[in-house]
């Protein structure tokens, strides 16, 4: 099914208002008190549709399955397709239907908490729907946020939407084996990101070096532990 994102986009930003964005924030936080009660580390994972995430979600999964209880969020507008892909390597995963909305809210995550066994999960994986502009407004209760682009985007992408790569935790250029396929520059997207958020970590992936997918497993494993070491300390629930 093909969707006029342009139409909805725009009805988006119509009816967001203040109210409903603090709304959500509110949602967001006690989220994540919930998931730190747990002990429950949360990565939000942004980017377009074809960007890659679902392929670097699986990757990880299958990396960390063996040492970490793993859950997933595959948000998305209607379609089950992500959702059984994570079900087949055998973690715990809950579709996460969006309807007409082109962003995963809080209110959906709260949701999808009640559907998993917390005390019996270490990491939580929440794909967002495809969409690089209003994921930024919605926190969901995430730990981390991570934007993936890929290259087929075009290597102008990043600097169209500023915002999500200034509010994210990481950026991943993705796809990069593909680069002179398609007249990008995964380079000038790094330099990019980097311009537009001096203290973000930028890894440069493709599902076919696996050197590139072992730094993402490392990011991962890094911020967990730091996170899950701190994790009764209160000022994380704090943002
Ligand atoms: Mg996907
Ligand atoms: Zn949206």
């Amino acid at each position: 099914m093909k969707l006029e994102w342009g139409s909805i986009m725009l009805m988006h930003l119509v009816n967001v208002n203040k109210d409903a964005l603090k709304a959500n924030n509110e949602l967001a936080y006690n989220n994540r008190k919930l998931l730190i009660k747990n002990r429950v580390f949360a990565m939000n994972i942004m980017g377009a549709i074809g960007s890659g995430k679902t392929t670097l979600i699986e990757e990880a999964i299958n990396l960390l399955k063996e040492r970490y209880r793993i859950a997933v969020i595959a948000g998305d507008v209607v379609a089950q397709m992500d959702a059984s892909r994570f079900e087949k390597l055998g973690v715990k995963t809950v579709a996460a239907n969006t309807g007409r909305e082109c962003h995963l809210d809080a209110k959906l995550v709260e949701r999808s908490l009640e559907n998993i066994d917390l005390e019996d999960i270490d990491l939580l994986f929440i794909e967002n729907v495809g969409n690089l502009i209003c994921p930024v407004d919605y926190k969901l209760g995430e730990h981390v946020r991570v934007v993936v682009v890929s290259v087929s985007e075009g290597d102008d992408i990043v600097l169209k939407h500023p915002m999500i790569f200034r509010t994210s935790d990481l950026a991943i250029v993705n796809k990069v084996d593909i680069s002179e396929a398609v007249s990008a520059d995964p380079f000038k997207m790094k330099a990019d990101i980097e311009q537009l958020n001096p203290s973000i970590p930028v890894l440069l992936t493709s599902r076919n070096d696996s050197i590139s997918i072992e730094r993402w497993i490392e990011y991962i494993e890094s911020i967990l532990n730091k996170y899950i070491l701190v994790s009764d300390c209160e000022e994380h629930v704090k943002r």
